[in-house]
């Protein structure tokens, strides 16, 4: 698994420190903030950094970490990677606070809340050109007017960057409609989870009351806006039997949303505790799922599916599959060895196990 996080020294005493480490000395937008280490020497394990007279040392292969962003609190031991300048998969969670409780997080609330915003700030503002950043928690949006406040200053400051957030849809306000009107959310891609047309089904997944018929207030005041939409459906045992209806309704009621991801779930978190009595084996009953992805694909909204190892679709949908898991997370298992699928198939996440998953993975072709 690739580390998030480092093993770090040298950062003593003063503020948090937000850095981009260099192998080489760079001259762009970043480099003027005036907060990039330069690589001193790679010792074993170790590679030093520096800036006029203040050392790092962070355990790690300097070409590895070249551009990445990180955070070192004061005497940390261990900093925060929170840009990868290589991958494709970097994501700020805001918090771990969250007014829902759905039964697959992956990440469960927590009731601590730290604000890094300021952190965030400078990390997006040194991240490599046209970068996509996921924004994700708990719920971002429960700090909505600092959220709005980092999305709209960055784009001030890298127009280029790009971001996808993560948010049950609770918190948009008929006040934020102008907002959202301005140009730096024409560069956000909202990712807004419905679990099922029926609204009984949707707030018992979620654990709150009404959150079905406050989504439909969101929906309607995004419909005023340019905003970008994602709808994000995980495939469960509760609401399998109601892919295909949601499908009818997305395309009816949400007729400007951008995207539907149909995702397969997490074992982690709840939907580690949840997985027996939530996990449904698309591997061996694929026909909704196929209803949904032919319903959305006829009326014209762009259907996805994600987390959806190759080898457990078949073959007719397997266009449809993207390679959702992000690389940090992601594993492949040993009979993948070989497999004529491998370069396209986004495999499966670190926790997955075998013996509890997917009963009949069969849909691939030896190389
Ligand atoms: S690489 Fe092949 S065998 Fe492995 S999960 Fe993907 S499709 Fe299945």
């Amino acid at each position: 698994m690739i580390a998030l996080r480092l093993a770090a020294k040298g950062h003593l005493e003063g503020e948090t420190l937000v850095a981009r480490l260099v192998t080489t000395p760079k001259d762009d937008r970043a480099s003027f903030l005036g907060r990039d280490y330069q690589l001193t020497s790679q010792e074993d394990a170790w590679a030093y950094y520096s800036r006029d007279d203040h050392a790092i040392a962070l355990r790690g292969k300097a070409e590895d970490l070249d551009g990445d962003v990180i955070m070192l609190p004061p005497n940390a031991s261990s900093a925060h990677r929170l840009i990868r300048a290589n991958s494709q998969h970097n994501s700020l969670l805001i918090t771990e606070q969250c007014d829902q409780l759905c039964v697959m997080c992956s990440q469960p609330p927590k009731t601590k809340h730290t604000d890094m915003f300021a952190a965030f700030m400078l990390a997006c503002v040194m991240a490599p050109q046209d970068a996509v950043i996921g924004i994700t928690g708990g719920e971002p949006m429960l700090f909505k007017e600092q959220l709005f406040a980092l999305l709209m200053q960055v784009h001030a400051e890298r127009p280029d960057l790009t971001f996808h957030v993560l948010t049950n849809g609770q918190h948009f306000e008929p006040e934020d409609v102008e907002t959202l009107k301005s140009p730096a959310f024409n560069n956000v891609l909202w990712a807004i989870p419905v679990f099922a047309d029926a609204p009984e089904v949707h707030d018992r997944i979620v654990g709150k009351a009404g959150a079905f018929e406050r989504l439909l207030k969101t929906f309607e005041l995004l419909s005023h806006t340019s905003a970008q939409i994602e709808i994000r459906t995980v495939v469960m045992q509760s609401n399998q039997a109601h892919l295909a209806a949601l499908a009818g309704f997305l395309t009816t009621y949400i007729p400007f949303a951008t995207q539907w991801s149909i995702m397969q779930m997490e074992k982690i978190g709840y939907g580690r505790m949840n997985w027996r009595k939530e996990f449904f084996d698309t591997s061996t009953d694929f026909a909704m799922t196929a209803r949904a992805l032919c319903i959305a694909h006829g009326r014209g909204l762009d259907a996805r599916l994600f987390n959806f190892p190759l080898c457990t679709v078949p073959s007719a949908y397997q266009r449809y599959a993207v390679a959702s898991i992000s690389d940090w997370k992601c594993k492949f298992e040993d009979f993948c060895e070989g497999c004529g699928l491998r370069d396209q198939c986004g495999g499966f996440f670190e926790w997955y196990d075998v013996g509890s998953g997917f009963k009949a993975i069969g849909y691939y072709e030896k190389a």
